[in-house]
């Protein structure tokens, strides 16, 4: 959950180390450091606190060298603190590592080398790693980088330098994901992309159990064991602007703006000019699907509550029991998995950890994997047996937006396409969904044109401390994924409520002012709608309404009303969060919030 940056060539490794950082920021950002090769000495500075603590000690009293690496951490094991902070370091300081992840077996191997004599420095588990290496040293890096890991345990990501090879830089890939970066005279090693977009868009994405010899003028792949691999060259297609904020205040308004495009990439490559679908990495034939008994959809947080929409869309059109499950109980429980059952698994990064261990355990059980994410190459990726890619584009603010939509989309594709090849849904009926998906795009543009009312409302809300968002049927899922919104970057507690359960015990919350957010999209439940949110006026609550064009009833019963146009009851959803993204957004920003890295959070959750 952190960023690892490295750098070996005739550059400034600090500027390189400091720049890919800065892009790396959203994995995790408790602490930074770097280690730099500066004349035959390993010179690390690392420090508790934002990438700018770093940067303004560097700048004060720079460190010249042209090998290194750089870390921002999310701290697992010890407060964040500069002693904590990476990279950490043997004894003589002549070799040090950055490292993403949990050493799972720590304990025992630092009491193996407690009793060996070794002094620990940091409450990390990372420095076993540290001192493992010394002990196992004779010169070959390599080497000894190869006996290290053969005693890990557990999820990691591990970039290593050695001052008696200062032409060398390691990096070793356990779970955590890991890059290397191809140059001219020149290579990198990184967590993710864009922290080195800016040098090169050739790339080795290393695979579990694969480590890299990087040095300036070549790279050598091969597993663990020292066995060479060879690999292809990945070329990114996306540049440099498309991971940075292009003139927005943040990358959370940025990304909320690319709706309309993303969730296009998602659904125009694969809607085909005659009206059928062609998912190109999913190979589901009539016969698998008439196999299946029921689907599991297992994902965390927002991908969940995009998870609860597919639920609705494949029960509805497949006419297949699907069950949606949070990743980390669903690992834990006792789910019903066989070979008749599909996993869909759905995360942004294709790295969340829970999600990737309930793919594993479903693969283990004869589960046929499905995987939604948005990062080609992600770990969840390559272990499905088929994948649908979001193409989103790279989503960086914590706060998951366009992820989210374009999960929706990609999940009413999937629906779609399960219902055609085994004739579970009629002609005009298909025909209908078909000509809905084709214009959320440009629905979802029309609700992003007029950003006044939702800027209003954020300022008649932003000071409130309890926010309720309620709605029935997929209206609930949405109100989920609002509150979740609303929490994550506003600090303001909030709450999201089948509005039917309100009289079961919430409305003895609802006072005089509590926002309340309805959401009133759905045809044959709006009635039903506008009796609850009479119920909470009758209570004096300030009801903000979310309803379609046209349903102007609703006027009368809450004070304020945003309207989306009509769309299908069923994909209201990719509709109906976007004024609920922004006004999570705008009273964020009222209250001056940290909007793109909240508290606490980070973007992409690798560790358990
Ligand atoms: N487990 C390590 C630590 O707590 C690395 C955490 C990370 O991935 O940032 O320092």
């Amino acid at each position: 959950m952190c960023g690892i940056v490295g750098y070996i060539g005739n550059k400034q490794a600090v500027e390189v180390l400091t720049d890919g950082l800065a892009k790396l920021e959203y994995r995790g950002y408790d602490s930074a450091g770097v280690a730099i090769l500066n004349d035959n000495d390993i010179e690390v500075r690392k420090f508790k606190g934002r990438l700018s603590v770093l940067s303004q000690d560097l700048e004060r009293n720079n460190i010249h060298g042209n090998v290194g690496i750089g870390h921002t951490r999310w701290a697992t094991h010890g407060e964040p603190s500069d002693i904590n902070s990476h990279p950490h370091w043997n004894q003589s300081c002549s070799i040090a590592i950055v490292h993403n992840g949990i050493i799972e077996n720590y304990m025992d191997i630092k009491e193996d080398l407690l009793q060996k004599g070794y002094k620990f420095t940091s409450d990390t588990d990372t420095e076993v790693v540290c001192h493992l290496l010394n002990e196992y040293y004779e010169g070959d890096l390599v080497g000894a980088v190869k006996k290290t890991v053969s005693k890990l345990e557990g999820a990691y990501a591990l970039s290593v330098m050695s001052r008696d090879n200062p032409d060398e830089l390691v990096a070793v890939r356990m779970t955590s994901p890991l890059i290397i970066g191809i140059g001219e005279e020149e290579n990198f090693i990184a967590s993710d992309i864009p922290a080195i977009l800016k040098y090169t868009k050739n790339v080795y994405i290393l695979n579990d159990g694969e480590m890299a010899l990087v040095k300036k003028d070549g790279i050598e792949l091969m597993t663990v064991n020292g066995t060479p691999i060879s690999k292809e060259v990945f070329t990114v297609d996306w540049d440099v602007e498309a991971a940075e904020k292009g003139g927005y205040d943040h990358f959370m308004i940025k990304e909320i703006h690319e709706q309309p495009k993303a969730i296009k990439e998602t659904l125009s490559p694969r809607l085909k000019k005659d009206k059928t679908i062609k998912l190109d990495d999913i190979n589901l034939t009539k016969e698998n699907i008439e196999n299946f008994n029921k689907v599991y959809i297992v994902a965390c947080g927002t991908a969940y509550h995009a998870g609860l929409l597919g639920k609705v869309l494949i029960e509805k059109f497949v006419k297949i029991p699907v069950i949606v499950d949070i990743a980390s109980e669903f690992r834990y429980g006792n789910p019903f998995i066989d070979d008749k059952t599909l996993i869909i698994v759905v995360s942004q990064s294709g790295e969340t950890i829970d999600t990737f261990e309930a793919l594993r355990l479903g693969k283990r059980k004869g589960a046929r994997i499905m995987a939604v994410t948005n990062v080609v190459g992600s770990s969840i990726a390559r272990e499905a047996h088929d994948v649908l890619y979001t193409w989103a584009g790279p989503e960086i603010a914590v706060a998951s937006t366009k992820a989210y939509t374009t999960q929706m989309a990609s999940l009413a594709l999937i629906a779609l396409d399960m219902a055609v090849k085994t004739d579970a849904i009629s002609q005009p009926e298909y025909n209908k969904a078909i000509e809905e998906i084709e214009q959320l795009s440009s629905k979802v543009a029309e609700i992003l044109e007029d950003l006044d009312l939702v800027k209003d409302l954020a300022l008649d809300i932003y000071q409130a401390e309890d926010v309720f968002f309620i709605g029935r049927g997929v209206d609930y899922d949405v109100a989920r994924e609002g509150s979740l919104k609303l929490k994550e970057i506003s600090y303001i507690h909030s709450e999201a409520i089948q509005a039917g359960e309100l009289k079961h015990g919430t409305l003895a919350l609802i006072e005089k002012d509590t926002p309340v957010i309805a959401l009133a999209t759905q045809d044959r439940l709006y009635d039903k709608m506008l009796s609850n949110i009479k119920e909470v006026k009758a209570r004096r609550a300030y009801v903000i309404a979310i309803a379609k064009k046209g349903n102007k009833e609703i006027e009368k019963s809450a004070d304020k009303v945003i309207y989306i146009p009509d769309v299908m009851d069923e994909l209201s959803p990719i509709l109906s969060v976007i004024p609920l993204q922004l006004l999570s957004y705008y009273v964020a920003k009222e209250r001056d919030c940290d909007i793109d890295k909240p508290r606490n959070l980070a973007k992409s959750v690798t560790v358990e």
